[in-house]
């Protein structure tokens, strides 16, 4: 967890900044993560095993990809094309499919809806989302969902943060692509 004044991807501003690509660069320790949210989200599944985690690249893809692991299913993963989240060229998913979305850390729940719709637009369904930091105030995505954490961090839209008032200027730490690349 870093300290500063960041850029999250979701747009908004916080003094807290979560890095979940230094927990996951050690493998072991991503596989042990990756069990404990496959743990958090059996209940939900109810027994049945889900056809495919997917995931929004770039942070999402090592989740899916331990998730996977842990529930014994494939990974796969959702990139920005032309700006619309879209799953990876040669990933499919079979009509009616069980599919277990993803995500390191959710904040606004923005980039998650775009993964549920591009899940949903190959017509498999979205039984559960999952992530490790759950740092929204309880964003509702219409799928159940489970985090490993909750973290209260503070996050305000631009014209809201009292750090850029103050006269300082964010940092940019996310992975993600801008969506206007
Ligand atoms: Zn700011």
């Amino acid at each position: 967890m870093l300290e500063g004044h960041f850029l999250l991807t979701s747009g908004l501003h916080s003094p807290r900044y979560v890095q979940c690509a230094r927990v996951l660069m050690d493998p072991p320790l991503a596989t042990r993560l990756g069990e404990s949210l496959a743990s958090e989200l059996r209940p939900i599944l109810g027994g049945r095993m889900p056809g495919a985690v997917v995931a929004p690249a770039l942070g999402g893809i090592l989740v899916a990809h331990e998730v996977a692991r842990a529930l014994g299913c494939r990974a796969l993963f959702t990139e920005r094309q032309d700006g619309a989240m879209t799953l990876r060229r040669g990933f499919t998913l079979e009509p009616d499919e069980a599919v277990v979305v993803v995500e390191d850390a959710i904040t606004t729940g923005g980039s998650t809806r775009e993964v549920i719709d591009a899940v949903r637009g190959k017509g498999a369904r979205v039984v559960a989302v999952g992530c490790l930091i759950d740092r929204s105030d309880g964003v509702d995505l219409g799928v159940p969902h489970r985090s490993l954490i909750r973290l209260e961090v503070p996050a305000w839209r631009a014209d809201d943060c009292p750090l850029c008032a103050s006269g300082s200027r964010p940092e940019k730490p996310g992975s993600r692509p801008s969506p206007a690349r």
